[in-house]
Protein backbone atom coordinates (compact mmCIF):
# COMPACT_ATOMS: atom_id res chain seq x y z
CA UNK A 1 0.00 0.00 0.00
CA UNK A 2 1.48 3.06 -1.31
CA UNK A 3 0.77 6.15 1.13
CA UNK A 4 1.61 9.67 0.48
CA UNK A 5 1.17 13.15 2.01
CA UNK A 6 1.50 15.90 0.01
CA UNK A 7 1.36 19.74 1.47
CA UNK A 8 0.28 22.69 -1.21
CA UNK A 9 1.27 26.30 0.12
CA UNK A 10 -0.31 29.41 -0.02
CA UNK A 11 0.82 30.69 -3.79
CA UNK A 12 -0.11 26.87 -4.82
CA UNK A 13 -3.47 27.48 -3.45
CA UNK A 14 -3.81 31.46 -4.25
CA UNK A 15 -7.26 31.42 -6.13
CA UNK A 16 -9.80 29.15 -7.53
CA UNK A 17 -8.10 28.79 -11.00
CA UNK A 18 -4.63 27.13 -8.73
CA UNK A 19 -6.79 25.36 -6.39
CA UNK A 20 -8.90 23.67 -9.22
CA UNK A 21 -5.18 22.41 -10.60
CA UNK A 22 -4.24 21.43 -7.03
CA UNK A 23 -6.98 19.11 -7.65
CA UNK A 24 -6.18 17.87 -10.99
CA UNK A 25 -2.40 17.18 -9.66
CA UNK A 26 -4.05 15.02 -6.19
CA UNK A 27 -6.37 13.56 -8.61
CA UNK A 28 -3.41 12.05 -11.03
CA UNK A 29 -1.49 10.97 -8.27
CA UNK A 30 -4.08 9.12 -6.60
CA UNK A 31 -4.12 7.56 -9.50
CA UNK A 32 -1.00 6.00 -8.75
CA UNK A 33 -0.89 6.27 -5.25
CA UNK A 34 -3.46 4.38 -2.91
CA UNK A 35 -3.83 6.62 -0.03
CA UNK A 36 -3.12 10.82 -0.74
CA UNK A 37 -3.20 12.69 2.03
CA UNK A 38 -3.09 16.66 1.39
CA UNK A 39 -2.15 19.42 3.12
CA UNK A 40 -2.75 22.73 2.61
CA UNK A 41 -2.10 26.25 3.39
CA UNK A 42 -4.19 29.36 3.72
CA UNK A 43 -4.96 31.40 0.21
CA UNK A 44 -2.19 33.62 -1.09
CA UNK A 45 -1.21 35.97 1.05
CA UNK A 46 -4.36 35.74 3.65
CA UNK A 47 -2.05 35.12 6.90
CA UNK A 48 -0.58 38.34 6.32
CA UNK A 49 -4.27 40.05 5.93
CA UNK A 50 -5.14 38.50 8.92
CA UNK A 51 -1.87 39.83 11.12
CA UNK A 52 -2.64 43.29 8.65
CA UNK A 53 -5.91 42.83 10.57
CA UNK A 54 -5.54 42.00 14.21
CA UNK A 55 -2.73 44.54 13.91
CA UNK A 56 -5.03 47.56 12.93
CA UNK A 57 -7.83 46.47 15.56
CA UNK A 58 -4.84 45.96 18.81
CA UNK A 59 -1.28 47.38 19.14
CA UNK A 60 -0.49 43.64 21.11
CA UNK A 61 -3.54 40.78 20.59
CA UNK A 62 -4.00 38.41 23.01
CA UNK A 63 -2.04 35.23 21.28
CA UNK A 64 -5.14 33.24 21.89
CA UNK A 65 -7.16 35.38 19.82
CA UNK A 66 -4.64 35.33 17.27
CA UNK A 67 -4.92 31.93 16.99
CA UNK A 68 -8.43 32.08 16.45
CA UNK A 69 -7.86 33.78 13.70
CA UNK A 70 -4.99 33.21 11.87
CA UNK A 71 -6.56 29.19 11.98
CA UNK A 72 -9.17 30.49 10.07
CA UNK A 73 -6.89 31.01 6.91
CA UNK A 74 -6.14 27.17 6.32
CA UNK A 75 -10.27 26.48 6.38
CA UNK A 76 -11.08 28.08 3.64
CA UNK A 77 -8.90 26.27 1.25
CA UNK A 78 -9.51 22.80 3.15
CA UNK A 79 -12.97 23.18 2.19
CA UNK A 80 -12.50 24.71 -1.18
CA UNK A 81 -10.08 22.04 -2.37
CA UNK A 82 -12.16 19.36 -0.91
CA UNK A 83 -14.66 20.39 -3.25
CA UNK A 84 -12.65 20.79 -5.96
CA UNK A 85 -11.62 16.77 -5.66
CA UNK A 86 -15.44 16.17 -5.26
CA UNK A 87 -16.05 18.06 -8.63
CA UNK A 88 -13.66 16.07 -10.01
CA UNK A 89 -15.11 12.72 -8.87
CA UNK A 90 -12.91 11.71 -6.05
CA UNK A 91 -14.33 11.20 -2.48
CA UNK A 92 -12.86 13.53 -0.41
CA UNK A 93 -12.79 15.10 3.06
CA UNK A 94 -11.20 18.17 4.85
CA UNK A 95 -10.28 17.85 8.31
CA UNK A 96 -9.28 20.71 11.05
CA UNK A 97 -6.39 20.01 13.28
CA UNK A 98 -8.83 19.42 16.06
CA UNK A 99 -10.36 16.87 13.65
CA UNK A 100 -7.00 14.75 13.23
CA UNK A 101 -6.00 15.59 16.64
CA UNK A 102 -2.93 17.45 16.02
CA UNK A 103 -2.06 18.11 19.80
CA UNK A 104 -0.10 21.03 20.37
CA UNK A 105 1.67 22.32 23.54
CA UNK A 106 0.11 25.87 24.66
CA UNK A 107 2.60 28.21 23.19
CA UNK A 108 0.48 30.21 21.17
CA UNK A 109 1.39 31.56 17.37
CA UNK A 110 4.61 28.82 17.52
CA UNK A 111 2.86 25.95 19.46
CA UNK A 112 5.13 22.44 18.87
CA UNK A 113 3.41 19.26 18.25
CA UNK A 114 3.73 17.06 21.13
CA UNK A 115 1.51 14.16 19.03
CA UNK A 116 -0.51 13.37 16.35
CA UNK A 117 -3.23 10.57 16.69
CA UNK A 118 -3.80 10.19 13.20
CA UNK A 119 -6.90 7.42 13.47
CA UNK A 120 -9.49 9.42 11.84
CA UNK A 121 -7.17 9.53 9.03
CA UNK A 122 -5.97 6.54 8.46
CA UNK A 123 -10.35 5.18 8.51
CA UNK A 124 -11.26 8.72 6.16
CA UNK A 125 -8.44 6.55 3.72
CA UNK A 126 -9.41 3.15 4.12
CA UNK A 127 -12.81 4.58 2.39
CA UNK A 128 -10.84 5.61 -0.21
CA UNK A 129 -11.18 9.16 0.47
CA UNK A 130 -8.82 11.94 -0.16
CA UNK A 131 -8.32 13.34 3.08
CA UNK A 132 -7.53 17.35 3.20
CA UNK A 133 -6.03 18.81 6.81
CA UNK A 134 -5.50 22.22 7.45
CA UNK A 135 -2.01 23.29 7.64
CA UNK A 136 -0.53 25.18 10.42
CA UNK A 137 -3.07 24.22 12.96
CA UNK A 138 -3.24 22.42 16.43
CA UNK A 139 -5.18 21.83 19.24
CA UNK A 140 -4.02 21.43 23.03
CA UNK A 141 -5.20 19.16 25.73
CA UNK A 142 -7.56 21.63 27.11
CA UNK A 143 -9.21 21.84 23.34
CA UNK A 144 -7.57 25.54 22.40
CA UNK A 145 -6.66 25.91 19.20
CA UNK A 146 -3.36 27.05 18.53
CA UNK A 147 -1.40 27.59 15.46
CA UNK A 148 2.65 25.92 14.45
CA UNK A 149 4.33 29.71 13.74
CA UNK A 150 5.26 31.32 9.92
CA UNK A 151 5.09 28.61 7.28
CA UNK A 152 3.88 25.77 9.69
CA UNK A 153 2.05 23.68 7.25
CA UNK A 154 5.20 21.83 6.30
CA UNK A 155 5.29 20.73 9.85
CA UNK A 156 2.08 19.61 9.98
CA UNK A 157 2.57 18.05 6.24
CA UNK A 158 6.02 16.19 7.94
CA UNK A 159 4.03 15.38 11.51
CA UNK A 160 1.42 13.41 9.88
CA UNK A 161 4.09 12.06 7.35
CA UNK A 162 5.44 10.09 10.31
CA UNK A 163 2.46 9.44 12.27
CA UNK A 164 1.09 7.47 9.16
CA UNK A 165 4.04 6.17 8.11
CA UNK A 166 3.64 7.72 4.48
CA UNK A 167 6.42 6.41 1.85
CA UNK A 168 7.45 10.28 1.14
CA UNK A 169 6.18 13.73 2.51
CA UNK A 170 5.98 16.17 -1.04
CA UNK A 171 5.98 20.18 -0.70
CA UNK A 172 4.47 21.76 -3.74
CA UNK A 173 5.46 25.09 -3.89
CA UNK A 174 5.32 28.01 -5.96
CA UNK A 175 10.10 27.63 -6.00
CA UNK A 176 11.64 24.54 -8.36
CA UNK A 177 13.21 23.16 -5.40
CA UNK A 178 16.17 24.45 -2.86
CA UNK A 179 18.86 26.68 -4.67
CA UNK A 180 22.45 27.30 -3.48
CA UNK A 181 21.04 31.08 -2.97
CA UNK A 182 17.62 32.64 -3.21
CA UNK A 183 17.22 32.80 -6.93
CA UNK A 184 15.93 36.66 -7.21
CA UNK A 185 18.86 37.95 -5.47
CA UNK A 186 21.44 35.72 -7.80
CA UNK A 187 20.87 35.32 -10.92
CA UNK A 188 23.31 32.16 -11.53
CA UNK A 189 21.46 29.99 -8.33
CA UNK A 190 21.31 26.88 -9.28
CA UNK A 191 18.82 24.41 -7.96
CA UNK A 192 20.00 21.31 -5.53
CA UNK A 193 19.18 17.62 -7.01
CA UNK A 194 20.00 16.83 -3.08
CA UNK A 195 20.63 18.06 0.23
CA UNK A 196 21.48 16.27 3.77
CA UNK A 197 18.41 17.45 6.67
CA UNK A 198 21.30 18.80 8.78
CA UNK A 199 22.23 21.30 5.62
CA UNK A 200 18.58 22.20 5.00
CA UNK A 201 17.86 22.58 8.39
CA UNK A 202 20.62 25.28 8.80
CA UNK A 203 19.79 26.03 6.00
CA UNK A 204 16.40 27.25 7.28
CA UNK A 205 16.84 28.25 10.57
CA UNK A 206 19.01 31.21 8.81
CA UNK A 207 16.86 32.63 6.44
CA UNK A 208 15.64 30.26 3.56
CA UNK A 209 11.71 30.47 3.56
CA UNK A 210 11.15 26.83 1.03
CA UNK A 211 10.93 25.07 4.58
CA UNK A 212 9.70 25.70 8.24
CA UNK A 213 12.53 24.77 9.95
CA UNK A 214 10.75 22.44 12.48
CA UNK A 215 9.24 20.37 9.55
CA UNK A 216 13.10 19.22 8.57
CA UNK A 217 13.97 18.35 12.09
CA UNK A 218 10.77 16.16 12.42
CA UNK A 219 11.69 14.79 9.39
CA UNK A 220 14.95 14.07 10.06
CA UNK A 221 14.24 13.10 13.58
CA UNK A 222 11.51 10.61 11.98
CA UNK A 223 13.37 9.70 8.57
CA UNK A 224 10.68 10.40 6.81
CA UNK A 225 12.08 11.25 3.00
CA UNK A 226 11.22 14.81 1.76
CA UNK A 227 11.10 16.37 -1.60
CA UNK A 228 10.55 20.30 -2.45
CA UNK A 229 9.26 20.34 -5.98
CA UNK A 230 7.25 23.02 -8.11
CA UNK A 231 3.05 22.74 -8.06
CA UNK A 232 3.19 24.19 -11.78
CA UNK A 233 5.29 21.74 -13.49
CA UNK A 234 6.50 18.33 -12.98
CA UNK A 235 10.40 19.22 -12.23
CA UNK A 236 12.18 16.20 -9.97
CA UNK A 237 12.66 19.15 -7.42
CA UNK A 238 15.05 18.69 -4.74
CA UNK A 239 15.44 15.93 -2.37
CA UNK A 240 16.26 16.36 1.61
CA UNK A 241 17.70 13.00 2.52
CA UNK A 242 20.42 11.62 5.08
CA UNK A 243 24.21 12.74 4.85
CA UNK A 244 25.11 9.30 4.67
CA UNK A 245 22.86 9.14 0.87
CA UNK A 246 25.23 11.75 -0.47
CA UNK A 247 28.57 10.29 -1.96
CA UNK A 248 30.53 13.47 -2.88
CA UNK A 249 29.77 16.51 -0.27
CA UNK A 250 30.01 19.96 -1.64
CA UNK A 251 32.57 21.75 0.87
CA UNK A 252 29.41 24.79 0.27
CA UNK A 253 26.45 24.20 -0.52
CA UNK A 254 24.45 27.20 -0.23
CA UNK A 255 24.15 31.07 0.70
CA UNK A 256 21.69 31.82 3.07
CA UNK A 257 20.32 35.09 4.18
CA UNK A 258 18.10 36.65 6.67
CA UNK A 259 16.78 40.47 6.78
CA UNK A 260 14.18 40.13 9.18
CA UNK A 261 16.27 39.87 11.68
CA UNK A 262 17.16 42.85 14.25
CA UNK A 263 20.37 43.28 17.08
CA UNK A 264 19.41 44.01 20.53
CA UNK A 265 22.13 45.20 22.68
CA UNK A 266 22.25 45.82 26.11
CA UNK A 267 24.97 47.62 27.28
CA UNK A 268 27.18 47.63 30.67
CA UNK A 269 25.25 44.49 32.40
CA UNK A 270 27.32 43.27 35.79
CA UNK A 271 29.84 40.70 34.87
CA UNK A 272 28.55 38.38 37.14
CA UNK A 273 27.21 34.56 36.94
CA UNK A 274 22.92 34.62 36.41
CA UNK A 275 22.97 37.84 34.69
CA UNK A 276 22.72 35.86 30.55
CA UNK A 277 20.49 33.13 32.62
CA UNK A 278 18.24 36.00 33.50
CA UNK A 279 18.04 37.47 30.41
CA UNK A 280 17.39 34.94 28.25
CA UNK A 281 15.24 33.12 30.59
CA UNK A 282 12.88 35.76 30.70
CA UNK A 283 13.13 36.54 26.58
CA UNK A 284 12.30 32.19 26.35
CA UNK A 285 9.08 32.21 28.87
CA UNK A 286 7.92 35.38 26.80
CA UNK A 287 8.32 32.79 24.01
CA UNK A 288 11.43 34.74 21.98
CA UNK A 289 13.64 32.88 19.91
CA UNK A 290 16.80 34.04 20.52
CA UNK A 291 19.40 33.47 17.90
CA UNK A 292 23.44 35.03 17.73
CA UNK A 293 24.84 35.68 21.49
CA UNK A 294 27.67 37.67 21.44
CA UNK A 295 28.73 38.62 24.92
CA UNK A 296 31.52 41.22 24.80
CA UNK A 297 33.66 41.58 28.09
CA UNK A 298 34.09 45.30 28.99
CA UNK A 299 36.09 47.41 31.81
CA UNK A 300 35.69 47.74 35.26
CA UNK A 301 33.56 43.96 35.34
CA UNK A 302 30.78 45.30 32.81
CA UNK A 303 29.98 43.40 29.87
CA UNK A 304 27.72 44.38 26.26
CA UNK A 305 25.93 41.39 25.64
CA UNK A 306 24.63 41.43 22.00
CA UNK A 307 22.01 39.26 20.56
CA UNK A 308 19.84 38.55 17.63
CA UNK A 309 15.89 37.97 17.14
CA UNK A 310 12.95 38.12 14.73
CA UNK A 311 11.71 42.03 13.81
CA UNK A 312 8.57 40.56 14.22
CA UNK A 313 9.52 39.74 18.15
CA UNK A 314 10.85 43.53 19.07
CA UNK A 315 8.34 44.74 21.00
CA UNK A 316 8.23 41.75 23.61
CA UNK A 317 11.89 41.76 23.31
CA UNK A 318 11.86 46.04 23.90
CA UNK A 319 9.82 45.07 27.78
CA UNK A 320 11.48 42.47 28.15
CA UNK A 321 15.68 43.54 27.65
CA UNK A 322 14.32 47.39 29.58
CA UNK A 323 12.99 45.90 32.54
CA UNK A 324 16.32 43.76 33.01
CA UNK A 325 18.16 46.29 31.90
CA UNK A 326 16.73 48.43 35.22
CA UNK A 327 17.05 45.84 37.19
CA UNK A 328 20.43 44.34 36.36
CA UNK A 329 21.32 48.33 36.60
CA UNK A 330 22.76 48.04 32.83
CA UNK A 331 24.12 50.91 31.34
CA UNK A 332 21.26 50.57 28.02
CA UNK A 333 19.84 48.94 25.67
CA UNK A 334 20.27 49.93 21.93
CA UNK A 335 17.70 47.89 19.18
CA UNK A 336 19.19 47.95 15.57
CA UNK A 337 17.28 46.66 12.98
CA UNK A 338 19.46 47.66 9.72
CA UNK A 339 21.45 44.27 9.91
CA UNK A 340 21.09 41.33 7.49
CA UNK A 341 22.68 37.69 8.58
CA UNK A 342 24.59 35.83 5.29
CA UNK A 343 25.28 32.55 6.05
CA UNK A 344 27.20 29.47 4.29
CA UNK A 345 26.40 26.24 5.01
CA UNK A 346 28.30 22.94 3.91
CA UNK A 347 28.28 19.69 4.89
CA UNK A 348 32.06 19.22 3.85
CA UNK A 349 33.32 21.98 5.91
CA UNK A 350 33.70 19.99 8.92
CA UNK A 351 36.72 18.19 7.23
CA UNK A 352 37.79 21.38 4.96
CA UNK A 353 39.84 24.54 7.34
CA UNK A 354 39.68 27.72 5.84
CA UNK A 355 36.06 28.15 5.08
CA UNK A 356 35.35 30.51 7.50
CA UNK A 357 38.39 32.79 6.32
CA UNK A 358 37.45 32.66 2.99
CA UNK A 359 34.28 33.88 3.75
CA UNK A 360 35.66 36.57 5.70
CA UNK A 361 38.33 37.71 3.09
CA UNK A 362 35.71 37.83 0.53
CA UNK A 363 33.21 40.09 2.69
CA UNK A 364 36.21 42.56 3.42
CA UNK A 365 37.21 42.56 0.06
CA UNK A 366 33.56 43.80 -1.56
CA UNK A 367 34.42 46.33 1.88
CA UNK A 368 31.33 45.02 3.94
CA UNK A 369 31.95 45.22 7.63
CA UNK A 370 31.32 42.15 9.72
CA UNK A 371 29.44 42.76 12.89
CA UNK A 372 28.84 39.42 14.63
CA UNK A 373 29.55 36.22 14.04
CA UNK A 374 28.24 32.60 14.98
CA UNK A 375 29.37 28.93 13.63
CA UNK A 376 28.39 25.22 13.88
CA UNK A 377 30.51 23.04 12.48
CA UNK A 378 28.53 23.22 8.83
CA UNK A 379 27.84 26.75 9.02
CA UNK A 380 29.38 30.29 9.61
CA UNK A 381 26.83 33.19 9.83
CA UNK A 382 28.07 36.89 9.85
CA UNK A 383 26.06 39.75 10.49
CA UNK A 384 26.23 42.68 8.59
CA UNK A 385 24.52 46.30 7.41
CA UNK A 386 21.37 45.28 6.20
CA UNK A 387 22.94 47.53 2.94
CA UNK A 388 24.80 45.14 2.09
CA UNK A 389 22.95 42.29 2.28
CA UNK A 390 22.69 41.41 -1.11
CA UNK A 391 26.22 42.07 -2.02
CA UNK A 392 27.51 39.97 0.68
CA UNK A 393 25.60 37.13 -0.47
CA UNK A 394 26.36 37.65 -4.30
CA UNK A 395 30.03 37.80 -3.44
CA UNK A 396 29.76 34.87 -1.37
CA UNK A 397 28.15 32.66 -4.09
CA UNK A 398 30.64 33.79 -6.89
CA UNK A 399 33.46 33.33 -4.43
CA UNK A 400 32.73 29.38 -3.62
CA UNK A 401 31.52 28.86 -6.81
CA UNK A 402 28.43 27.82 -6.06
CA UNK A 403 26.86 28.03 -9.65
CA UNK A 404 29.15 24.88 -10.23
CA UNK A 405 27.65 21.38 -9.80
CA UNK A 406 30.04 19.16 -7.82
CA UNK A 407 27.98 15.93 -7.19
N1 LIG B 1 -0.52 30.18 6.38
C1 LIG B 1 0.57 30.10 7.30
C2 LIG B 1 1.63 31.12 6.96
O1 LIG B 1 1.44 31.90 6.03
C3 LIG B 1 1.16 28.73 7.37
C4 LIG B 1 1.82 28.25 6.12
O2 LIG B 1 1.62 28.82 5.05
O3 LIG B 1 2.56 27.27 6.18
O4 LIG B 1 2.62 31.20 7.60
MG1 LIG C 1 5.35 28.12 3.31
Amino acid sequence: MSLVVQKFGGTSVGDVEKIKNVARRVAASKKRIDHVVVVVSALGDTTDRLLDLAGRVSASPPEREMDMLLSTGEQVSMALLAMALEELGLDAVSMTGQQVEILTDTGHTKAKIRHVGADRVIQELRKGRVVVVAGFQGVTSEGEITTLGRGGSDTTAVALAAALHADCCEIYTDVDGVFTADPRLVADARKLARISFHEMLEMAVTGARVLQSRSVEYARNYNVPLVVRSSFHEGEGTWIVSEDEIMEKAIVSAVTHDFDEAKVTVMGVPDRPGVAAGLFGSLAEANVNVDMIIQNVSEKARTDISFTVSKSDLDKVRTVAGRLADELGAAGTDFDSEIAKVSLIGAGMRTHPGIAAGMFRTLADNDINIEMISTSPIKISCVVRRADGENAVRALHEHFHLEVETE
